[in-house]
């Protein structure tokens, strides 16, 4: 039941990486490893992209991510500028990555995301923040980097379904936290505030794992 639930933040990250044209031998750069980032890592991996980098504010997110299985973390200062950050990428994956997902919602982010993508790469925001964002247009059509935007997922959910069922991804590590839903209060602040780690967290109406044939 519960990777049945999770099954609805992983077709975002499945449709992120369609939309994105994720494929054999991608190189991407995520930006954000929250849970959204990393379901868009697992889709990816999924899709059979050869090399992620993942970025973050926080070590303890890109642990996460490289256990995951990313191939390069980039933790990030937000004194760096995207021009900076950009070269760093660049210099961490050994090449300029052809496809670049936003999974933060900050402008500096988005930025990042167009400075970093190689000439005729992909761009896609997910991450939503202000809606008006200063960003270097002139960049991305001088290179021919299409920045294309994701909301949510559409015909998506059997994709997302095949690669759990397959066991091609593992959205199991995800799920940090379980509350009963007389806790729910509880569950929303651990969330909101990712007190002990917290990715994603289960609020359970029935007494957990109830449902499930086998234990989750
Ligand atoms: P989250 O806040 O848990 O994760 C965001 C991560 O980005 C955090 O780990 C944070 O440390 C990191 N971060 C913040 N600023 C950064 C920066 N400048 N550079 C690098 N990392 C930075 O959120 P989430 O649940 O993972 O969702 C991510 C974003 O996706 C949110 O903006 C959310 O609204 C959006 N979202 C969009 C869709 C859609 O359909 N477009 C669907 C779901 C979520």
């Amino acid at each position: 039941m519960e990777e049945g639930a999770l099954l609805e933040p992983l077709s975002v990250g499945v449709h992120a990486c369609k939309r994105a044209e994720v494929t054999l031998g991608s190189k991407v750069l995520i930006l954000g490893a929250g849970p959204i980032g990393l379901v868009t890592l697992m889709a990816a991996q999924a899709m059979g992209a050869s090399e992620i980098l993942i970025t973050d504010l926080v070590q303890q997110r890109l642990d996460v991510a490289k256990e995951l299985g990313a191939t390069h973390t980039l933790l990030l200062k937000r004194e760096q500028t995207a021009e900076e950050t950009a070269v760093l990428v660049q210099k961490t994956m050994g090449c300029q990555p052809d496809k670049s997902i936003d999974c933060c919602g900050a402008e500096s982010s988005a930025r990042l995301a167009i400075f970093a993508t190689r000439s005729g790469g992909i761009v896609v925001v997910v991450g939503m923040g202000a809606a008006e964002v200063k960003l270097p247009l002139i960049n991305a059509l001088a290179r021919e980097v299409d920045i294309r935007g994701v909301f949510r997922y559409c015909n998506d959910y059997a994709a997302a379904l095949a690669f759990v069922a397959s066991g091609k991804v593992n959205v199991k590590r995800l799920v940090t936290h379980h509350f009963d839903i007389k806790d729910t209060a509880k569950a929303f602040e651990t969330s909101r505030k990712g007190l002990g780690g917290a990715i994603k967290v289960m609020i359970h109406v029935q007494p957990r794992d109830t449902n499930n044939p086998r234990k989750f």
